[in-house]
C-alpha cells in the first residue's frame, strides 16, 4: 500500500505548513501578521487545506517555493475565515503568472458582427475553473497593504459569490442575511453607478461600478486592505463584511 494512501487511512496527513514556513508567512502579509491567535490557527488549518486540494501552477520562468505556496494559500485563505472550508469547494487549480497576464475576448454585437481584442488582466477566477493570479501583483498588495488592493482576495471573492451558481454580488448566505445584504449592496451600487456616471470624486476603486459582483470583489479588498475608507463610504456594505469576513485584522 502506498505511503500516501497509509497515512490519510491513519488520518495523519503531513503538514504542508511547517512552523518556519508559517513564521516567514506571518512575516511576509501584515494582514495575517494582526489575526489573533485563535484565528491565525483557523487560518493555517484553511492554507493547510488549500495546498492539500489545489494544485498551484506556476507559469515559466516564476519559480514557486515552499514559504510563497503557502503564502498564496494563506492569502486565498483569508476571506474564508469565518465562512469555512465550503469556500473551496468547486474549484482544483490556481495558476500562478509572473506578471500580468493577456487574455483574448471575443464578443458578437446585437448587429451579428464578432469583436475580437487582448484584456491585461491581474487575476481571473473561472466559474468551476481555475483562479488565475499575477505574482507581481500579489507582491505588490503585500508591500503596499493599506492601498486598498489585494487581488487575491478579490478573486476569491468571486469564488465565493459563484457558489450558489450565480455571479451577482452575493454568496450563499442565510435567507433573511441574503435579503438584506441584497438590499444594501444593491442600493450603495446603485448610488456608486450614479456618481461614477456623473463624473463626481468617489471614495473606492471605479472599477467596483463594472457590475454588482466586481463592486462585491472589490469592496471585500477594501475591507481587509483599507477598511475606514469602506467604512466611509458605504457603512452598510462594511458591516455585510464585517459579519461575513470577520473582524478587521
Ligand atoms: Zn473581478
Amino acid at each position: 500500500m502506498p505511503a500516501a494512501l497509509i497515512r490519510r487511512l491513519l488520518g495523519r496527513v503531513p503538514d504542508p505548513i511547517d512552523d518556519d514556513t508559517w513564521r516567514h508567512v506571518q512575516l511576509r502579509v501584515r494582514w495575517i501578521a494582526a489575526l489573533d491567535d485563535a484565528r491565525a490557527q483557523r487560518l493555517r488549518g484553511l492554507a493547510t487545506l488549500f495546498l492539500q486540494r489545489k494544485t498551484i501552477t506556476p507559469i515559466e520562468p516564476l519559480r514557486l517555493d515552499a514559504i510563497r505556496r503557502a503564502t498564496l494559500a494563506a492569502l486565498c485563505s483569508l476571506p474564508l475565515l469565518e465562512f469555512g472550508e465550503e469556500g473551496l469547494h468547486g474549484w482544483s487549480q490556481l495558476i500562478v503568472y509572473p506578471d500580468a497576464f493577456r487574455v483574448n475576448r471575443t464578443h458578437v454585437d446585437a448587429a451579428g458582427v464578432l469583436h475580437e481584442w487582448d484584456d491585461e488582466l491581474i487575476g481571473e477566477a473561472w466559474d468551476s475553473g481555475p483562479l488565475i493570479l499575477s505574482w507581481a501583483d500579489v507582491e505588490s498588495d503585500l508591500d503596499d497593504p493599506h492601498a486598498g488592493f489585494c487581488v487575491a482576495v478579490h478573486e476569491m471573492a468571486h469564488k465565493l459569490d459563484s457558489l450558489d451558481g450565480l455571479l451577482d454580488g452575493t454568496p450563499p448566505l442565510p435567507r433573511d442575511w441574503q435579503r438584506a445584504w441584497a438590499r444594501d449592496f444593491q442600493q450603495a451600487f446603485d448610488a456608486f453607478v450614479a456618481d461614477v456616471d456623473a463624473g463626481r470624486d468617489v471614495l473606492i476603486d471605479p472599477y467596483a461600478a463594472e457590475a454588482p459582483e466586481e463592486f462585491f470583489a472589490v469592496c471585500s479588498e477594501y475591507h481587509f486592505s483599507d477598511p475606514a475608507t469602506l467604512r466611509n463610504a458605504f457603512p452598510a456594505v462594511a458591516a455585510h463584511l464585517q459579519r461575513f469576513y470577520g473582524p478587521v485584522p
